[in-house]
């Protein structure tokens, strides 16, 4: 280990690295750390770094407890595009000299763990869907004047107009290896996307996290600023994480929701069918965790303020290409893709729970029924009835208490954390049922 650690930090010393991060993760999927000067690294590597974890949010200790100490993961190692003198690790948490159960990143390596009893592992592809906006006096404004379009979605002028930043972005990402594919403005203005290769689950969490702090840094070097929030303006559509999944054979990466033959018609295996059954199974649990704030809920409608529709799902179901559904297959097979994550979410977390969810349905065998081709969109309220769709809920509150009756939550966050995450979320809810809007006021102040 020892001769490990040396040879990556005379590495990052050949590539000009001074400080190391210490790094991990709090509840919201946001990355804490202490920088270290990189002669250090071999202390750090060995846990050096020691954190307070009731400074935080979502790593429940008592003022009394052992610190927290963070180990990185070597292979996490990356230069900062927009710092070159400074590497970012990825850490595992411990205390006492054991995994601390409630850190978000040892929450996945659990499931992956399980994953991996049954033969496989996790693949994810995270779709990051963001706004780049500026602050003016007036506040946040468009960060391109070719950006008022009725249908800005795949606009060339405004993407062009952005492209500095934006590419800035991608040959960063495809620096660190990370395989950008495409990027583009998406269906809101001032709203875009970079997509990259899926990975394993634990690289793709590592690399969604980054990816907000690295998208917040590098547009701020041109005066604007990033945001991650899921429904920024009421009247455009919101900011997905589409989860792209798929199990692999763990000995020989062969992808096994693959199916040359699928007579039910999606494109993949029957083990696809059966993750998909356990998702939809555990669908309102997990939409507390992929689906984590107050806001996201304005972002799951099916039009809300929007003249267009919204993308989003709103329906527990699944089915073809239809991106009215929660879970799409899309046309190509061999994956599935959870569409009601936004971009708000701790990857960590949210890999966990629906990991943990579908291989539920594996164990179980379950079938999630006959794939929804239709556009949901369409329905009126007696046809949802009619087809027995099942809503997903429809507030932060409602899917906190469905993750707090959901044996899964607990079982998959652990004791502790299934309590603070409980906490932390409701009291989030409570404090927004609090708050009396300009909406309320506007519409009832005189009304009676
Ligand atoms: N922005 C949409 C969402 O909130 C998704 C659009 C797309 O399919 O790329 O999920
Ligand atoms: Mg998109
Ligand atoms: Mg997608």
């Amino acid at each position: 280990a020892q001769a490990a650690v040396e040879t990556v930090q005379q590495k990052l010393r050949e590539a000009g690295v001074k400080y190391a991060m210490s790094s991990f993760v709090d509840l919201h999927g946001n990355i804490k750390t202490k920088f270290v000067p990189l002669s250090h690294l071999p202390q750090m590597a060995a846990g050096s770094e020691l954190f307070t974890g009731a400074a935080l949010d979502g790593l429940p200790q008592d003022i009394s407890d052992e610190e927290l100490s963070a180990r990185p993961d070597l292979d996490s190692a990356v230069q900062l595009p927009w710092r070159k003198e400074v590497a970012y690790f990825a850490s595992d948490l411990y205390t006492a000299g054991k995994p601390f159960e409630a850190a978000s990143r040892n929450i996945l390596k659990r499931q992956l763990e399980a994953a991996k009893e049954l033969g496989f592992t996790f693949n994810l592809g995270i779709e990051t869907e963001f706004f780049v906006l500026k602050d003016t006096p007036d506040g946040p404004a468009e960060v391109s004047d070719r950006d008022n379009l009725s249908k800005p979605c795949y606009t060339a002028p405004a993407a062009l107009d952005n492209f500095d930043w934006l590419t800035e972005m991608v040959e960063a990402m495809n620096d660190m290896g990370w395989g950008v594919y495409s990027f583009d403005h998406e269906d809101a203005q001032g709203q875009f996307e970079i997509d990259f290769k899926y990975s394993d689950a634990l690289t793709m969490a590592d690399r969604a996290v980054f990816f907000r702090l690295m998208a917040n840094e590098m547009v701020r070097k041109h005066g604007y600023f990033a945001t991650f929030m899921p429904k920024p303006f009421a009247d455009r559509s919101g900011s997905g994480a589409h989860f792209n999944m798929s199990l692999a054979d763990a000995e020989t990466g062969v992808n096994l929701f693959e199916a040359d033959d699928d007579p039910r018609g999606c494109g993949i295996s029957e083990l696809g069918y059966k993750f998909i059954a356990g998702v939809l199974k555990h669908a309102p649990a997990i939409c507390a965790v992929i689906a984590p704030t107050v806001n996201s809920y304005k972002r799951l409608v099916r039009k809300g303020s929007m003249s267009g529709s919204t993308w989003a799902p709103v329906f527990v179901s699944y089915g073809n290409n239809n991106r009215t559904n929660m879970i799409r297959v899309p046309l190509a097979g061999g994956r599935v893709e959870c569409r009601a994550a936004d971009i708000s979410c701790n990857p960590y977390l949210g890999a966990a729970i629906i990991l943990a969810a579908g291989l539920e349905g594996i164990r179980e065998n379950l079938d999630p029924g006959a794939p929804h081709t239709e556009n949901m969109y369409n329905y009126t309220e007696a046809e949802i009835l009619k087809n027995g769709l099942g809503l997903l809920p429809r507030s932060l509150g409602e899917a906190v208490e469905e993750f707090a009756a959901d044996s899964l939550s607990r079982d998959v966050f652990g004791e502790a954390m299934y309590n603070a995450y409980i906490d932390y979320k409701g009291q989030e809810w409570d404090e927004y049922q609090a708050h009396v809007s300009e909406w309320e006021t506007k519409r009832y102040l005189k009304f009676f």
